[in-house]
């Protein structure tokens, strides 16, 4: 049996358009995306908050994935919002609206079963809240976070205090730019690892992944697709898969960190076949296995 994974984030309705199509508040958030990614590898726990405008159907995808919803409170108010926009650069979404709502005046309690939980995410949501959850959990095995530039260019001292806990940081190339005050991807990474995690890992969208882990460098492209119709939540479905395969292997060393980022590759380039969480809830082992063996395949090389 694998170790649980806590996971806080935004459980969201989100607004999206890309080229290929457009969607109004359907489910999405942080939260949602990882725990849905890391339920096809160890079992997960869900800190969130929603509204009263979050019905029981709503919570359909948490109980197909049998993932635990104890921590997700419902209380008065409106759901996290958020609205953004792709172009045919679909690397990076624009972000046009966010709401807070019920995030606004959050206060998250662990439930006793949680505290104990080796593996934690502390997904895109504000730092404080991301904070105060970390210190509510006994002795974590393994902690990895994610943000994003709202919280970058809001919040810069709550989040530098956050990530002095963190050991392993997931953000994109140009939060890692902005976060490190440096134009060149090395040198920003090498500043970012200086405000406290040891492992930093840099998704670059449809080029992949780079892993700065003390003196070395692991590099993964993302995998060839030819329909990508949104990529909201391939961030969480990556940090999902990443996450889960280091529960499910139960060992915590660079091979595993390695094998992880295929797997939250493969979890990602799923993720953004179809709008919302429609390829994600509707996945099995088989497809997730085949699809390493085909990242196995893209980067094998020989030495001659
Ligand atoms: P990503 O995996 O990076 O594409 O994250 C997508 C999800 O992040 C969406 O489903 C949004 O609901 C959520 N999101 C966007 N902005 C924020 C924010 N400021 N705080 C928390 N969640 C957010």
């Amino acid at each position: 049996m694998s170790a649980s994974i806590l996971v806080v984030g935004s459980v969201a309705f989100d607004s999206v358009k890309t080229p290929f199509g457009e969607a109004h508040e359907i489910l999405g958030g942080s939260a949602t995306y990882f725990s849905v990614a890391a339920s096809y590898f160890a079992p997960v726990r869900v800190v969130a908050v929603v509204g009263k405008d979050f019905s029981d159907e709503h919570l359909g995808v948490f109980r197909k994935h049998k993932i635990d919803i104890e921590g997700l409170t419902r209380v008065a108010g409106n759901t996290f919002r958020w609205k953004g926009e792709y172009g045919y650069d679909l690397n990076e979404a624009r972000t046009l609206d966010t709401k807070l709502n019920v995030f606004e005046t959050f206060n998250p309690v662990i439930p006793e079963s949680y505290r104990s939980s080796e593996y934690v995410f502390l997904g895109n949501i504000d730092p404080e809240l991301q904070l105060r959850v970390l210190q509510q959990i006994k002795r974590p095995r393994v902690v990895a976070c994610d943000t994003m530039n709202f919280w970058i260019k809001g919040t810069l001292d709550a989040l530098k205090r956050t990530i002095q806990h963190v050991d392993i940081l997931i953000i994109n190339d140009s939060e890692v730019r902005m976060l490190g005050d440096e134009a060149n991807l090395v040198r920003a990474a090498r500043k970012v690892l200086g405000l406290g995690p040891k492992t930093l890992i840099v998704k670059r969208g449809e080029y992949g992944v780079l892993m700065f882990h003390g003196n070395s460098i692991f590099g993964a492209p993302a995998f060839p697709l030819e329909d990508v119709y949104d990529p909201t939540g391939a961030g969480d479905s990556f940090a999902g898969g990443f996450m889960g395969a280091l529960a499910h292997a139960g060992e915590i060393n660079e091979r595993v960190f390695r094998r992880g980022i295929i797997f939250g590759s493969v979890m990602a380039s799923f993720n953004v076949e179809k709008f919302s969480l429609e390829r994600l809830t509707d996945l099995n082992r088989a497809e997730i296995d085949e699809r390493f063996r085909q990242f196995k395949a893209l980067t094998h090389f020989e030495e001659l």
